[in-house]
């Protein structure tokens, strides 16, 4: 995946929004993370919950590799949290089921 930011701007919603990072809904009235970019040829706009907005550069600071092979999968991580911490606890997660 290969992503080219255009745009980003911290808006108030004045509708509820749909989170790309956590799948959460963003509340009218709240402010969000609103950007949009050019992924795979394709002109495309997301909105995030601020904390979603910092993980998501967070994750691909720590992201080992060049950072046009980095992505993520829309509303599958934790709110808030980069992919590792999301994985870390599903991990831990999994363990603690089968004791
Ligand atoms: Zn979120």
């Amino acid at each position: 995946m290969s992503f080219q930011l255009l745009s980003e701007s911290k808006p108030t919603a004045r509708k509820e929004h749909r989170c790309d990072w956590c799948g959460e809904q963003i509340l009218s009235g709240e402010t969000y993370f609103r950007y949009s970019g050019i992924d795979e040829g394709e002109m495309q706009s997301s909105a995030m919950h601020l904390e979603c907005a910092k993980a998501m550069e967070q994750d691909l600071a720590e992201f080992d590799g060049c950072a046009c092979d980095w992505g993520f999968r829309p509303h599958e991580q934790d709110r808030g949290k980069t992919s590792y911490e999301t994985d870390e606890r599903r991990r831990r997660k999994a363990l603690e089921d089968t004791r």
